[in-house]
C-alpha cells in the first residue's frame, strides 16, 4: 500500500448520483458526479450510536434523557449484528457516544469490532471516566470529542472557563494521549455572544477542532427551549461571527446540520453552497441513529411517536416524513432559492415550536424576516 493510501485511507461507494470518495485524514466525503435535484446518497454516510442511556449526571438539557435508572434492551450482540449490517451498507463513519455510567470500554470494544469492519469510529464523552489507564483504549477510536457543558452552568460565559475543573483535567489526559481531540459545544442564547473567550480558551489549551451543536428540543433539552434558544439577533450574526473567529484561531470549525438555515441566510449563493456539499436537514438520509433501546431514528433527536425496530435497518422507506418534507414544503421555503440545500431547517425544532413536523424552521433568519433574503456578501466572495 503507498504511503499516500495508507495516509487518506480512500473508501470508494456507489452512488444514485455517481460516487462517494471518503477519506479518513483529512476527514471528508467527496462527492462526485452529475448534481441531480437531491444529493441522496444509497445509505447513511454516518450512523450515530446511543449505546445505553444509563447516567447519573442529571445535565440540564440532556438531550437524551439518561437517568441512573435507564433500562436498554440491546445487548453486546445486538450491536455487533447491527455493526456487522451497518458495514454491508457501506457506512463510512460512526458517531458512539452513552449517558456517562455505560463503562466506555464498552463503546471502545464496540469500536475496535466496527474498525474491523472498515468504518471510522468517533467518540463524545463528557469525560467523566477518562483515566491515564483508559486512554490506551480510547486510541481505537478516530477522533475523540470532549463534550463542554454549554447548557446549564453558564460555561464560557462573562470570563469562567468552558469547563469545570473534572472536564479540563479529562481534556488534558486525552490531549496526551490522542493525536485527534476536539471539543463539541452546545450554542444557547447565553454563551453565544462569549464565543470569542471559549475560542481563546479552547486555544490555550491547544484545541483546533471544534463542533458546535444547535441546542435541540429532544428529551430533557425540551423544558428549557424557549429560555435557550438563539435569539433572532445572535441567529443573523452568527455565521459571520464563526467565520471570522475561525479565522482568527486558526481553528477547524463544523456546525451540525441543524444549522443549515443559518449559513443559507448569511447570502452565500446556493451555487457554492451546492459545490461545498452544504446540507441541511439529512436525517434519513446521510445520517441515521440508533439508540440502547433499539430504537432507529432519522438523526439522535428525533423522537417519533412510533420509533422503528432496529432490525429494520437497511429497509427502504423509513422515515416517509423526512424524505416528503420538501416537496411538501410550506411558504416561505417553497419559493426559497435555498430549499434543496436547507431542507426546511431543523424539523425537530419545528415540531417543538409550532407544534407541526411539515412547518418551516421558525429560527431561520429567512423565515423570520423573509424579505431579508438578498446577499450580504458580494459576488466576488460567492466564487
Ligand atoms: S431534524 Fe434534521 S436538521 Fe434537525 S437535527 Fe435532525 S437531521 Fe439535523
Ligand atoms: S426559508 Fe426554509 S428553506 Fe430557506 S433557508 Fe430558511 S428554513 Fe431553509
Amino acid at each position: 500500500m503507498s504511503l499516500a493510501s495508507r495516509l487518506l485511507r480512500p473508501r470508494l461507494r456507489r452512488e444514485p448520483f455517481g460516487w462517494t470518495v471518503a477519506l479518513a485524514r483529512p476527514r471528508l466525503l467527496v462527492m462526485l458526479g452529475r448534481p441531480t435535484d437531491r444529493l441522496d446518497p444509497a445509505a447513511p454516510f454516518e450512523v450515530h450510536l446511543t449505546i445505553g442511556h444509563r447516567c447519573s449526571q442529571g445535565c440540564r438539557g440532556c438531550y437524551i434523557d439518561a437517568r441512573p435508572d435507564a433500562a436498554d434492551t440491546m445487548s453486546d450482540a445486538d450491536w455487533v449484528w447491527v455493526l456487522g449490517r451497518l458495514a454491508r451498507m457501506g457506512v463510512f463513519h460512526l458517531a458512539l457516544g452513552a449517558g456517562e455510567d455505560v463503562p466506555l470500554e464498552r463503546l471502545a470494544s464496540l469500536a475496535a469490532r466496527a474498525r474491523g469492519l472498515g468504518m471510522l469510529p468517533n467518540l463524545s464523552t463528557s469525560g467523566r471516566q477518562v483515566t491515564p489507564r483508559l486512554t490506551a483504549r480510547l486510541r481505537v477510536f478516530e477522533q475523540v470529542h470532549l463534550n463542554l457543558d454549554g447548557t446549564g452552568t453558564g460555561a464560557g460565559v462573562n470570563g469562567r472557563p468552558p469547563w469545570s475543573p473534572g472536564r479540563l483535567m479529562a481534556l488534558r489526559i486525552l490531549r496526551a494521549c490522542h493525536p485527534r481531540v476536539g471539543v463539541n459545544l452546545v450554542l444557547t442564547r447565553h454563551n453565544c455572544d462569549h464565543l470569542g473567550e471559549i475560542f481563546r480558551a479552547l486555544r490555550r489549551e491547544g484545541i483546533r477542532s471544534v463542533e458546535l451543536l444547535r441546542y435541540k428540543p429532544a428529551g430533557r433539552g425540551g423544558r428549557d427551549y424557549a429560555a435557550m434558544a438563539l435569539t433572532a439577533g445572535q441567529g443573523r450574526v452568527l455565521v459571520r461571527r464563526i467565520l471570522a473567529l475561525a479565522l482568527r484561531h486558526l481553528m477547524t470549525v463544523r456546525l451540525d446540520c441543524s444549522f443549515a438555515p443559518f449559513v443559507c441566510a448569511a447570502g452565500f449563493s446556493p451555487a457554492l453552497l451546492r459545490r461545498i456539499g452544504l446540507a441541511g436537514c439529512v436525517g434519513g438520509s446521510w445520517l441515521l441513529s440508533l439508540d440502547g433501546r433499539g430504537a432507529l431514528t432519522a438523526c439522535s433527536f428525533h423522537r417519533p411517536a412510533q420509533p422503528r425496530d432496529f432490525r429494520r435497518l437497511g429497509g427502504p422507506g423509513l422515515f416517509p416524513e423526512f424524505d416528503d418534507w420538501t416537496r411538501r414544503a410550506p411558504e416561505p421555503c417553497r419559493s426559497c432559492r435555498y430549499l434543496d440545500i436547507c431542507r426546511g431547517g431543523c424539523h425537530v425544532v419545528a415540531e417543538h415550536v409550532n407544534g407541526d413536523f411539515f412547518t418551516p424552521d421558525p429560527e431561520c433568519p429567512l423565515v423570520r424576516r423573509p424579505r431579508s433574503n438578498r446577499p450580504l456578501f458580494s459576488r466576488r466572495m460567492e466564487g
